[in-house]
């Protein structure tokens, strides 16, 4: 195919291009991540957002319907990388932008300005699937019979599902994921060893693992699935439609996402940028990205080194140093937001492409914070894991700052199913020896325990108001 899409080198010095089926998820002339960009004057973009709404009823339909149902390909012509037969949908991104006035009110915001994107409403229970999908089209359309990534949990999950579900006779895949020894959550490796993958865990943490899937994709031709795969990218993206599709096309003032490897926050970026660059919508919202305390490389380069964008000229040598220090103090990151315990995020250069073109912003909250914020969003909502309760934590922060003011409208992207990781969620509620501080809980809803006796049940429950 004469392709609409091609892939280009981040860096500004450079911008060596390849073709869209080229593998390599690096530049070879300089070693920078790789855009996916397009020929936009030769896809067919729609000249309004609200063309979309079309395809609510085309949904099913003999044909192109069955992307309809994605949440992912509903939007095909802003990620126009492969022919609409090639698309792989097991139903990704059919979530939720929930008013969230609660919990809203609880952080002090005004009633309808408050929103949370529930993206663990995903097939394999978080945002990861919205990648996954492009990605993993991109794994069938180039013959892979093997895919690979590094996982903290989530992406192994979602990966290993589209090998099993989007494997067809004629056409088997196989999942062969790398985790970090006793660090993954048992709902997601769980996910992984039910839906077959090839599971090794190895001796070491999520950033050793990420750098010998890399090593061993090279060396045995499997197709890199991690979020350097710049088609993960491109999947994400279709979060912020969703967004602004839930908000009737108006832009929202601020989106909040916890940051790991950082794809999602670079996604999010692109997406804005491209939608502005297309004339589809008259601003951008701004970003803010939230890592753990234990887990704030980003924070760190951004807030204290002072790392930015440069229009594509980042001082690498501040980046290095930090690594440098990093490895000569042996830091490993630590946090009970174990989907963003990363000290190396892969994807850093794009992420402050998306901060500078958002104006955005990057804060570190605590676990015990973040644990009680995955508390209060249960109590308010779907609930969620710990990584994402980072975004409303944040949100917190940021209030108490007056970086957000009370009566902007804010989205917080929940990016992880609760039910991932109840070991953290019960560890709250009941309390656990080994916490630092077991009173301060302010949210636990600790069961009660009681006789079995009716007097002692009737009891124990006039106890509440
Ligand atoms: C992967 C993941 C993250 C981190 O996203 P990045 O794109 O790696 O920054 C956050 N929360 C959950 C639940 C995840 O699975
Ligand atoms: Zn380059």
């Amino acid at each position: 195919m004469d392709s609409i899409a091609h892939q280009v080198c981040l860096s500004a010095d450079c911008r060596a291009t390849y073709a869209a089926d080229e593998v390599q998820f690096k530049c070879t002339r300089c070693g920078s991540l790789l855009d996916v960009a397009y020929d936009w004057n030769r896809a067919a973009v729609p000249n309004d957002l609200k063309f979309f709404e079309s395809r609510w009823s085309t949904v099913g339909r003999q044909g192109q319907g069955r992307l309809d149902f994605s949440g992912v390909w509903r939007f095909r012509e802003l990620l126009p990388f492969a022919e609409p037969t090639e698309m792989v949908t097991i139903g990704e991104g059919r979530t939720i932008l929930q008013q969230a006035d609660l919990l809203g009110r609880e952080l002090g915001i005004k009633p309808g300005h408050f929103f949370l994107q529930y993206e663990g409403l995903n097939p394999s229970g978080s945002f990861k699937d919205n990648g996954m999908a492009a990605a993993f089209t991109m794994a069938r359309r180039l013959a892979y019979k093997q895919v690979a990534c590094a996982s903290t949990g989530n992406t192994s999950a979602s990966m290993a599902l589209y090998a099993s579900a989007g494997s067809t006779p004629d056409h088997p895949v196989q999942a062969i994921v790398f985790v970090g020894s006793g660090k993954i959550a048992f709902g997601k490796l769980s996910q992984a060893l039910d839906y077959g993958a090839r599971t090794l865990q190895i001796d070491g943490d999520f950033d050793d693992c990420m750098k010998r899937v890399q090593e061993a994709s090279a060396k045995l031709n499997l197709y890199l699935m991690n979020s350097m795969n710049p088609y993960r990218l491109e999947g994400q993206k279709t979060i912020m439609y969703r967004v602004l599709e839930g908000l009737d096309w108006e832009v929202p003032d601020w989106i909040i996402v916890p940051g790991g490897n950082l794809g999602n926050s670079s996604a999010f970026g692109k997406a804005w940028l491209e939608l502005k660059e297309l004339g589809l919508v008259p601003r951008v919202p701004r970003l803010a990205i939230i890592n753990a305390a234990g887990a704030n490389t980003l924070h760190t380069l951004f807030n204290d080194r002072g790392l930015r964008w440069n229009d594509g000229r980042i001082d690498q040598s501040l980046v290095d140093d930090h690594f440098h220090s990093m490895d000569a103090t042996g830091y490993k990151a630590k946090t009970v937001a174990s989907a963003i315990e990363i000290s190396r995020p892969v994807n850093l250069p794009k992420a402050l492409r998306a901060l500078a073109v958002t104006d955005g912003v990057v804060r570190e909250v605590d676990d015990d914070t973040i644990l009680d914020h995955k508390a209060l969003i249960g109590r308010y909502g779907f609930g969620c894991e710990p990584a994402s309760a980072a975004s409303v934590a944040g949100l917190r922060l940021l209030l108490e700052e007056q970086v957000i003011d009370k009566d902007q409208r804010v989205v917080c992207i929940l990016t992880g199913h609760e039910l991932k990781d109840p070991d953290a969620t019960v560890r709250y509620h009941v309390g656990d020896e080994q916490s630092s501080h077991p009173q301060a809980r302010p949210h636990a809803n600790a069961p009660i325990k009681v006789a079995d006796d009716l007097d002692a049940i009737c009891k124990a429950l006039s106890t509440f108001e």
